[in-house]
């Protein structure tokens, strides 16, 4: 058989992670990361066969900057040759799309009009696809959707108490997102842990610049902390997370705010920048708290109170726990948020295991608390790029 490789495009709000995977065996071939875009300290790093390599980046330099930079890569490994497809990930596919798809004109256009649901995301998105589809036009390109693994949600989960027709006619309700990553994790705490596949819950907490949590139920996502749009729930980087809906009222009639400024706000002032004054990256904080910072503080403090309660809130879908896992940047990386939230639980006979919480970092997964803990927790770095690999190759060959 052929070697069949794809490339992965990973497009966040401030990174773009990519990699060349070979469809058969999981290896990556090239792997890379660039972060801080559009900050004066954008990077991007990479490996190739297992080389670390660095190429400096133009300060701000945007997503198509960073993928520019990522097809010359390519072309300078002569990698093109055996690529199949292209699979990208993208935040928000509405309810229309329950799985991934070929990237047609018409998929374009919905994963455009719902660029208004996800302002950080899909727009960065679309910039992947377009920038991909003029590199390789020969090759499928295809959209691996956020949201999907959220259909499965129940109807009472999923739907505001809002007025049903705007349920009905716009389609107003609750998506969530980071769903690969949620299955992803989810399926490898099953395997790890030794569950049955039909009989285990789980709840995941992902937590990178973006941050949400699921709670998972014999493999299905039964509730989870992001809604309309990736705003909602738990405290991020830099979006507020849950606030009350009466404040939008106050700001833009009684302080004057407009309805963009209240929005760009939201989205990009809050959170752990908002309260901190200071960064919305969680190594800065975590630097300022040790140094007793106090709005650094003060921001992990929130942060941690408001994921704990969120956890704990999953219990009632669930009727139960398995296991709690951490994922993404701060999940897999932060003892100190790690431990924090643990401490919130502690309630109900949670108990970390300090050493154990130390060693699972830096791309190491692992159990982190005791092993008398009622709720087992562990760490399973998130691997959004091998789902989006597999589904791509599978529509690539038509499957
Ligand atoms: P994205 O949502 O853009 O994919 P990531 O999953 O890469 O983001 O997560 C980014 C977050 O992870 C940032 O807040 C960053 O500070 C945090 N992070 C990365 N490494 C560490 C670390 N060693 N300790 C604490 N936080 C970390």
């Amino acid at each position: 058989m052929s070697v069949q490789h794809v490339l992965v495009i990973n497009c966040g709000s401030s990174s773009l992670k990519f990699a060349v995977i070979d469809a058969s065996s999981g290896d990556e071939l090239l792997s890379g990361l660039a972060e801080r875009l559009h900050n004066d300290d954008a990077t991007l790093k990479y490996k190739f066969v297992g080389n670390k390599e660095q190429n400096a980046l133009p300060a701000g330099a945007d997503h198509k900057i960073a993928i520019d930079t990522l097809v010359t890569l390519i072309h300078q490994y002569d990698l093109a040759k055996d690529l199949i497809a292209v699979g990208h990930r993208v935040v928000h596919g509405g309810e229309q799309f329950t799985g991934s798809q070929v990237i047609t004109p018409d998929v374009l256009d919905v994963i455009t009009q719902t660029a208004q649901l996800a302002p950080l995301h899909n727009p960065a998105n679309l910039t992947g696809i377009q920038a991909a589809q003029a590199a390789f036009p020969e090759l499928v390109q295809v959209a691996v959707f956020d949201t999907a693994f959220h259909q499965s949600m129940p109807k009472h989960a999923f739907l505001y108490a809002l007025p049903y027709s705007l349920y009905k006619e716009h389609g107003v309700r609750r998506y969530g997102f980071h769903g690969t990553s949620h299955h992803y994790v989810s399926t490898q705490a099953v395997e790890t842990l030794g569950l049955a596949a039909d009989n285990h819950r789980l709840i995941t907490a992902h937590l990178g610049n973006g941050c949400s949590v699921c709670a998972i139920k014999n493999g299905a996502s039964v509730d989870t902390s992001m809604g309309l749009t990736p705003l909602e729930g738990v405290v991020m980087g830099t979006r507020s997370g849950d606030i009350d809906p009466g404040l939008f009222d106050y700001l833009t009639s009684q302080l004057g705010y407009s309805v963009a400024e209240v929005n760009t706000m939201l989205n990009q002032q809050s959170g752990l920048l908002g309260i901190s004054e200071l960064s919305n990256d969680c190594r800065t904080i975590e630097e300022a708290y040790v140094e007793g910072h106090e709005q650094a503080t003060l921001a992990l403090d929130i942060f941690c109170y408001r994921l704990a309660k969120q956890i704990a809130a999953y219990l009632v879908p669930l009727k139960g726990l398995d296991a709690l896992v951490f994922t993404g940047g701060i999940g897999e990386n932060s003892d100190i948020i790690r431990a924090k939230v643990l401490a919130h639980l502690s309630f109900l006979g949670c108990q970390i295991d300090e050493q154990r919480n130390l060693a699972a970092r830096f791309g190491k997964s692992g159990v982190i608390t005791s092993e008398t803990s009622l709720i087992t927790t562990m760490v399973v770095p998130t691997n959004e790029e091998w789902m989006i690999c597999q589904d791509a190759a599978r529509l690539a060959k038509g499957a």
